[in-house]
This record gives C-alpha cells, structure tokens and sequence, in this order.
C-alpha cells in the first residue's frame, strides 16, 4: 500500500498549493520513490471542460483525454509520471458516481447521505493508485480550509489517516504569513487560525509550509510551532521565488523538508540526486544567448492561468536555447481596433493558441496574416492552426470568406468544420475529441525535421477539423500538411514551406513540454525566434 501526503490550504487561496505539492514530489522522486499526485476539487462541474478560463484558468488535458485542473501541468512538469483520469476528482463527479449508484440501486433499502457515503467515495479516490507500483501518493485539496465545500474532502482525509496510521499517512499545511508593511512585521495569527479550524474538524497538521514575501525569524517559527503544535523544525519557510517558480523544489531541498516527510512516513532517506534540475534553473536564471520576445495573442490575456501550459512551454523553449524568452501578451481585440503592426512590431515570434468562441477571431487572424507577410516565426496550437487555414485560405487562396463553422454557419468556404463524429454529440462535457493520438509526419518536412521520428502522439481538445475538401487546393497554394492522423483523415499539421518558420498544429505541444525536456516544437520555435 502506498504511504499518503495531503496537502490542505490555509488563510487565503492562490498560496502556489498545487506548486508545493509537485515540488515535494518531485524531490521524493529524485529520492528514489515513486510518487503519484492526485487533486480534489472541492466544486460541483463534473470537471473544469465547461469552466471558461476566467473563472477557472487553463483546462489542462491528460494522455488519457481528462479535462483537469491546471495543477496537472505543474505535476506533470516537475515529475516524471504523466497524470490520469485518477490525478483529479471534483465534488460534482464524486456525487454524480454516488447519485448514479443510488438509481442504479446500489444503496437500496438505506439513506444515502454525505457521511458515510460521499466520505467512502473520496476514500476511494484516495486509494485509486494501489494498484499501480507507487510508494507515495500526494494528494491536494483544492480551496482554503474553512470554506463549506471542501469540509467532505477534509473529512474523508482524517478517517482515511485514522484508517492507515500516523506513519503512513501525514498532514501537510499551505499557509500564509503575511507581512504588514505599515507595522513592519510578519503576522502568525493568522496561520494559527487556520490550523485552529483544521483542529476542530480532527486533523492536527504535521508540518507547515508557511508562504511569505520576507525571510521569517527564528521567532516567528518557534511562535508558529508553540501555538500549532508542530515540531519547530517542521515549521517551513516557503517564501516567494525571486525568478522561476523552478527554484521552489530547491528551496525546500535546502531545508529539507523531503527527508522529514521521509522520515515520517518510516522511509529510508536516500540520496538525493538533482543536479540536472540545479543546472536547468542555473541556465533559466543565466541565459548565454540573451533575451527574445513573443508576442502571444489570445483572448484570455488578462488572467496569467489562462494560457498556462503555453508560457511555461516558451520558457522550456528558452532554456533548451539558452536565450530568456519574454511574453509580449496580447488581447487580439486589440488588434482588431490598432491593427496588428501598432502591436506586433518588434517581435521575434507570433503564437496564437487555442480557444472557443469567435471574440477576437479577426484580431487573431490579422496577426497570422502579418506573421507570414512580415516572415515572423508564427507557431498556431489548435484554434491557433484553424484560424491560420482561415487566413491561409482568404489570402492566399482567394476564398475571401473562408471561415471556420464553429463562427459563421453559414459561410460559403467552410475550411475548418465540425468533426464527423461529433455531429451526434449534443453534451457538452467531456465530449470533445479529448486526449492523446497518434499523428504521422510526412516524410522531409519541417515538423518530421523538428520531431526526428515519423510518428507522434500528441494530447488534442477540439470538435472543429480541417475541411478535407479543402486539402488540394490549399496544398497547391503552398500549405504543406505535414502531419495527419494515421487513416490520414484528419488534418494534424500544417506549414508554409517558404517561411522561416511557419507552423501550427491541431493538438496542443505544450502539455507535453517540461523545464528538463522542452516540446521539440517550443525548442524549434523558440530557435527561430532567436534566429530572427
Ligand atoms: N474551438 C476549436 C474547436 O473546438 C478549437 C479548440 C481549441 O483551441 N482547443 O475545434
């Protein structure tokens, strides 16, 4: 049976949990164990597919076509084992098994009720990596102790402790202490509270983690762990990374907070080996090869989570180049009122990623235009690619009012369309062309040159496509399409053989990007970029 961590969050939301908790497994791997993470999301959608990014960030995607919480990203990034349908649960999919087993009878003659059986369901999802050869399982609980939602999650951690033993299962706190600039201190009280509210529901944490914007003092750490009653020396300082969110492991490494989780949980404390991580973020901090600058133009530019795999993809880039890699964020609304040049003037490198919905369609297009006119390195992941066959079709081909289906029904060029099988589709959840595929390069091209082998397996989230009736004449004008599913049906990649660098692709590279493995395409595209 695997030994458990569960990371709970105090004070305030937004404490870097789902960071915390990738670095500790990241630095109980480079130990030598297998680590599995798992996060609980305390909210009723089923999954985050429906949530826009406004409200929820990024949908990151698994191998296996879950549609999960951006926190995936950061375990998938600092580790080395992909995540599944078994890394994220909501509250709404842990009811909707419970409320399907009660019609299908499997309660019957009894009350179904949120103790024991909610409770049960999320023991269950605790244990859904027995079976597999794992010797520690992380799991997250979304949202801040004390909100009503997440009390069942919390619940179900402390019987599930009280289930396993102390030495096999331990508590970890995510907390704030914050520092009052007109008073000139840190304040304790409120971490004190928070792990006051996780102590009347029975969970007294093992450690703390205690995020802060200054270095706390001896002080203030015997404070924390007099009135919290956790050991003095596990009371940890996590305070605000300077440069890269791939320093925290590091950090923590310096107080070693993986051997007291070691430790606790009866294990043999290993060496740890993670120099090439320390060379990586030396590289990240120190790049030989100066700065460049890429323009991404979206429609959620506002909130930093909403293209989060996307930024982090571009620096991974940047440190497989040496060069540091600066984001020129771009509402493509606005390239609709300034025009494209007004905006883009000046960058090494255009990225236009996916989405839904046609607000800024025509922004978006307008910057692929001027990226293949300008000859600017343009790289289009998913609405990214279908809105550069758009352009590409207007524009090159004269189909003046090419467009996707998904924006104008009624268009008379339909280039991007709805998929075959999706016609019958009429949910919405978790119903999109969702997951891992293989793709086959075309022999000579651009991407076969990037990738270095024929066939890919890339993560995909979409239910438009390219429209085959489309293909010749496209191909004729000068589009090559250097990628397609293997029953060469569907349209993988597309790319402009007399550009310096012209590609985009109907799946989406950067959930496969890591700080230690660059995506090839990010690596390349990032290349040409410093090239320009
Ligand atoms: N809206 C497009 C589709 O459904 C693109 C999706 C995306 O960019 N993830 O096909």
């Amino acid at each position: 049976m695997p030994k458990h961590i569960f990371v709970t969050g105090g004070v305030v939301s937004s404490l870097g949990k789902g960071l915390t908790a990738a670095s500790v497994a990241l630095l109980l791997e480079r130990r030598g164990y297998r680590v599995r993470l798992q996060k609980l999301d305390p909210y009723l959608n089923v999954d985050p597919g429906t949530m826009s990014p406004y409200q929820h960030g990024e949908v990151y995607v698994t191998v296996d076509g879950a549609e999960t919480d951006l926190d995936l990203g950061h375990y998938e990034r600092f580790t080395g084992v992909p995540c599944t349908r078994a890394s994220n649960y909501t509250t709404g999919r842990i009811y909707s098994s419970v409320i399907r087993r009660e019609r299908e009878g499997g309660y019957l003659g009894r009350t179904v009720q949120v103790i024991p059986h909610i409770t049960d369901e999320i023991k269950q999802a605790l244990r859904a990596f027995d079976n597999e050869d794992v010797d520690i399982v992380i799991t997250e609980i979304g949202g801040t102790v004390g909100d009503i939602e997440s009390l069942p999650f919390l619940e179900a951690i402390r019987q599930f402790r009280q289930e396993i033993g102390r030495n096999n299962g331990l508590f970890m706190h995510i907390t704030l202490v914050p520092y009052i600039r007109a008073a000139k201190e840190m304040k304790t009280k409120p971490s004190q509270q928070s792990v006051g509210v996780l102590r009347s529901i029975g969970i007294f944490p093992d450690m703390l983690i205690c995020r802060c914007e200054q270095h706390m003092s001896n002080e203030h750490k015997d404070k924390l762990a007099l009135f919290c009653n956790v050991d003095r020396k596990l009371v940890i300082e996590e305070k605000d990374v300077d440069h890269s969110i791939y320093e925290v492991p590091l950090e923590l490494a310096r107080q070693e907070l993986d051997v007291y989780c070691l430790e606790m949980l009866n294990l043999h404390v290993n060496r740890i080996k993670i120099r090439d991580w320390e060379t990586m973020v030396e590289t990240l901090l120190h790049p030989k090869g100066g700065e460049i600058e890429i323009a991404v133009v979206g429609k959620y530019i506002s909130l930093q989570d909403s293209y989060k795999s996307i930024y982090e993809a571009l620096t991974h880039g940047g440190i497989a180049n040496d060069v540091k890699v600066n984001i020129r964020m771009i509402e493509s609304e606005d390239i609709e009122i300034k025009g494209p040049a007004a905006l883009l003037s000046g960058v090494q490198g255009i990225l236009v990623p996916g989405g839904f919905g046609d607000r800024g369609i025509e922004g978006k297009i307008a910057a692929i235009k001027y990226a293949r006119e300008n000859k600017i390195p343009f790289f289009g992941i998913c609405l990214g690619m279908q809105c550069a066959v758009m352009e590409f079709a207007r524009n090159v081909c004269g189909l003046t009012d090419a467009n996707s289906q998904e924006f104008a029904p009624a268009a008379a060029h339909q280039v991007i369309h709805l998929m075959e099988e999706q016609k019958t589709v009429a949910d919405k959840g978790g119903t999109m062309r969702l997951g891992a595929y293989p793709c086959v390069l075309k022999k000579d091209t651009h991407a076969a040159k990037v990738y270095g082998v024929r066939e890919i397996s890339e993560r995909h989230r979409h239910r438009f496509e390219f429209n085959n009736a489309y293909r010749e004449q496209m191909q004729a004008a000068g589009m090559c399409i250097s990628g397609v599913s293997p029953d060469e049906k569907l349209v993988e990649i597309v790319e402009i053989t007399d550009h310096p660098w012209f590609t985009a692709c109907q799946f989406h590279p950067e959930f496969q990007s890591t700080p230690l493995q660059a995506h090839p395409l990010f690596k390349a595209f990032v290349a040409a970029a410093k090239k320009k």
